[in-house]
């Protein structure tokens, strides 16, 4: 069977990889020149790394399953990795019981409460029912007001900026119970994630998969009611059985044949939520965690990620940071030039880190995209569109349908895998 992808981030990758494996005639498109989509890397005055930060949990069993196709399963690293919270002008570990125990934003009895909610969503298994709660109700119910507004509020905010109130529960269950099943213990992919994608790139051209890249396609052909292939601008039309996009569903949308405008309304529905994401090279290391946590209103960032207390990169002598900023598109934050973004984050991490002073800045980037994040909003199971696009041949991934998981890698890979198995039915 012939089959196109539309997207070589890591979900194409993958189905390039699980499809070619299983026989088929694979061919990836891909808008940009580089691969990697979401976890493509740039060169950061001579280090390539990611331009948006990413993590792996004990749990990511699909990236685990990546690495072992890939013999990359030697260069995974898992360690406990400490959590900080910056509240209120003054540093706190955040991390063991105990540190939750002795931290004073929030009255003693809350401190207990939001330790036994934890315990409950590490083995917590149903939750189709909190999909029709939202989150801020509901944690303000089992948590308490003062712990919802100190901790749970700037944590949705991270990720959903303006969004945060309208967030599902089950996404909430969902991301505590990931963390929470980890017990602290994170992991990286030693070599980053050029180490991942360089296995992918050579693979996939040993396998024989065709990578097209800076060729975006700009819609889905179809013949009574199959897909038939892709069309591009200068660029001669492909013809195949299958399809498989990876792209945003919104994107998606805008590349279906005439006449599945009724489906295309369906995956306009879903909203998108956007990031800045500033990264800095610094001399010095801001603090000891790699996630630190923020709630002081003179701060612009809710948490920024260390991600050398994370990877360690032991040949370099510097610390990397990133401070992520999940806003809309239309916000004046998401316009923001670089200069006021790295203006703004590194005054921010100086009031973090008073001993920091501007020669400690050795660079800095900034990256941006509209799609870091589906916004999971209460009821979103009825929201979802259903993955089996009317058009016959045509096979949507997207983060829309881990729900209510976060969007991980690790998901991606899974489904991508299992979209490979079913590409024949
Ligand atoms: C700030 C941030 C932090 C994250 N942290 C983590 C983390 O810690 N752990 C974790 O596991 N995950 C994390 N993620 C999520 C992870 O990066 C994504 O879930 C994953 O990379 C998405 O992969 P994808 O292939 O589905 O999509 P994408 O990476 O978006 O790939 C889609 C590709 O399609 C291309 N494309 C678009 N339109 C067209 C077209 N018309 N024709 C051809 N190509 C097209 C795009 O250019 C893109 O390259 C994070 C994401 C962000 C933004």
């Amino acid at each position: 069977m012939r089959v196109g992808i539309i997207g070589a981030g890591i979900a194409g990758l993958s189905t390039a990889l699980a499809l070619r494996k299983a026989g088929h005639e694979v061919d990836l498109f891909q808008r940009e020149a580089d691969l990697g989509g979401l976890i493509a890397t740039f060169d950061f005055d001579g280090i390539d790394i990611e331009h948006f930060y990413h993590f792996l949990c004990t749990t990511d069993i699909g990236y685990f399953r990546l690495c072992q196709e890939l013999r990359l399963s030697e260069h995974l690293r898992f360690k406990k990795a400490s959590t900080g919270f910056y509240y209120a002008g003054k540093p706190y570990n955040f991390f063991t019981p105990l540190d939750l125990l002795l931290f004073p934003g929030i009255p003693f009895a809350q401190r207990i409460r939001l330790g036994l909610f934890a315990l409950e969503a590490r083995s917590r298994k149903e939750w189709v029912q909190l999909d029709e709660l939202t989150a801020k109700p509901w944690l303000i119910d089992r948590l308490g007001e003062q712990a919802y507004k100190v901790i749970w509020e700037p944590l949705l905010e991270l990720k959903f900026g303006d969004f945060h109130d309208k967030i599902s529960a089950a996404w909430v269950w969902h991301r505590i119970h990931r963390v929470a099943k980890c017990k602290g213990r994170m992991g990286y992919l030693n070599g980053g994630t050029k180490r991942l994608l360089d296995g992918l790139r050579e693979r996939l051209a040993e396998d024989g998969v065709r990578v097209h890249a800076e060729q975006p396609v700009t819609q889905i052909l179809a013949e009574d009611g199959h897909v038939s292939g892709l069309r591009f601008d200068g660029h001669e039309n492909y013809h195949c059985d299958r399809v498989v996009s990876t792209v945003p569903l919104t994107v998606l949308s805008k590349l279906l044949p005439a006449g599945y405008e009724e489906y295309a309304a369906q995956l306009d529905r879903i909203d998108y939520i956007g990031v800045v994401c500033v990264s800095f090279k610094l001399k010095k290391a801001v603090s000891k965690h790699f996630w630190y946590n923020v709630h002081d209103e003179r701060i612009p960032f809710n948490g920024i990620i260390e991600y050398t207390n994370l990877n360690p990169m032991e040949e370099h002598d510097f610390h990397i940071v990133y401070v992520p900023y999940y806003v809309a598109t239309d916000t004046a934050r998401y316009k923001m030039t670089d200069d006021e973004a790295v203006k703004e984050s590194w005054e921010g991490i100086k009031r973090m880190n008073p001993k920091l002073t501007d020669d400690d800045l050795l660079a800095s980037h900034v990256a941006r995209t509209p799609y870091a994040q589906a916004i999971c909003p209460t009821g979103f199971l009825k929201m979802m569109p259903d993955h089996k696009a009317p058009l016959e041949g045509l096979r949507l991934l997207d983060s829309t349908f881990l729900y209510p998981e976060d969007r991980t890698q690790s998901g991606h890979i899974l489904k991508a895998f299992e979209c490979a198995k079913h590409i024949e039915e």
